[in-house]
């Protein structure tokens, strides 16, 4: 059987013309653009646009990172169109705003790119799907010809990592994604749905920006790093492992790994993924602090029994008071709706809680740790 190919290109920086060198270099050692779209084409690039967040605090896609890929696409005679489906409440004022403040209308000016709006799902049939057999997709799915994901490297605190499979996520409409979160509260679970929800995608091509990823509390609350990689594959899984591996990140740690491998979507052996490009020895310096989210990091329990426990077994999250400033962000993005702002303070119900995350995710002020 062929080994699944994961190409890397080093990028020192953000300047347009480093990233448009380091995309098009990832994407030769996969044979060019033109083996995976065709002029006429309609893509829809899917970026990751989980708030509204600046360039520099590394939660969204680097705007250099889309412009670079628009460019190449329309190169190849496609008609592009940019999107996301951002976590909390879907309004036109958070898209919008999100939109503009992660840079994303700025990265498309000189193209002629659309940029996605929508809100509205379709339902779709997974058939083949482990856990999950349809799903409520954006109608932007199958309206376009191909799909293209631009994930950012980072650390999860539910999943352990955020890539090219979690990024799929996005494409579930706004607070249909709080439906998952409460049915599924088990890591794992949740994984599998992740995965089912991947393999219905089934995006062509996934190109992620590691330039600078995002390590410990991710995918918001953490500390941006800079790694100097862009990323690209046709395999998810293995892409995710690689990435992993570049940040010396432990696969079988991260649960979204640990469920691919179950699941036989990736094999635990780096030498199974033909790595072609700069290799992973150039990055050997480069070490990732993981999302801590174990009380008794070491100890597995079993999942059913887990199931049980999560209250016990999980940390939880912490309003901080210095930082929180009552907007409710949290509230309205919270799927068991156990949050209250009392005082101009979020104050959690635990005995409700799931411990998803949600709200430590979606917060703007970084007012929610993990404990
Ligand atoms: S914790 Fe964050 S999202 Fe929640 S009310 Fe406070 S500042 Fe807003
Ligand atoms: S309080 Fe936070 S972690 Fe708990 S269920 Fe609500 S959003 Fe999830």
């Amino acid at each position: 059987m062929n080994k699944p190919v994961v190409s890397i290109a080093k990028c020192k920086n953000y300047e347009p013309d480093e990233v448009a060198k380091a995309v098009k270099a990832s994407l030769a050692h996969l044979e060019g653009i033109s083996s995976f779209v065709k002029p006429g084409d309609k893509v829809f690039v899917k970026i990751n646009l989980l708030m509204a967040s600046k360039p520099d605090e590394a939660v969204t896609t680097h705007p250099s990172v889309i412009n670079a890929v628009v460019k190449i696409l329309e190169e190849a005679g496609c008609k592009v169109i940019v999107g996301d489906s951002p976590g909390g409440p879907a309004t036109r004022g958070r898209l919008e705003r999100a939109y503009r403040r992660s840079g994303i209308i700025g990265a498309l000016e000189g193209t002629n790119a659309e940029l996605y709006r929508g809100f509205d799902g379709i339902r779709m049939p997974c058939p083949d799907g482990k856990l999950i057999k349809s799903f409520e997709v954006l109608d932007i799915v199958p309206q376009v010809d191909k799909i293209i994901t631009l994930p950012k490297l980072k650390t999860h605190m539910l999943t352990g990592f955020t890539g090219a499979t979690k990024i799929c996520y996005g494409f579930v409409p706004g607070m249909v994604k709080a439906t998952y979160h409460s049915t599924l509260p088990d890591p794992e679970d949740f994984s599998d749905m992740l995965l089912d929800l991947t393999e219905l995608i089934n995006p062509t091509l996934t190109i992620m920006d590691g330039v600078v990823g995002m390590e410990g509390k991710g995918p918001s609350g953490g500390n941006p790093k800079h790694v100097g990689a862009i990323i690209a594959s046709t395999d998810n899984a293995a892409l995710d492992m690689t990435a992993a591996r570049l940040v010396n990140l432990e696969p079988k740690d991260l649960t979204i790994l640990r469920t691919a491998m179950k699941r036989k979507l990736v094999s635990g052996n780096q030498n199974d993924i033909e790595v072609v490009g700069d290799t992973l020895d150039n990055f050997s310096q480069i070490s990732f602090e993981p999302a801590i989210r174990k009380k008794k990091r070491g100890i597995r329990i079993p999942r059913p029994i887990r199931r049980f426990l999560v209250k016990r077994y999980m940390s939880q999250p912490v309003p901080l008071k210095a930082r929180c400033n009552g907007c409710g962000d949290c509230m309205r993005a919270c799927p068991r709706q156990c949050i209250q702002i009392i005082d101009k303070l979020a104050v959690m119900d635990y005995d409700k809680c799931i411990r998803c995350f949600c709200c430590h995710e979606l917060c703007p002020e970084r007012a929610i740790d993990i404990e």
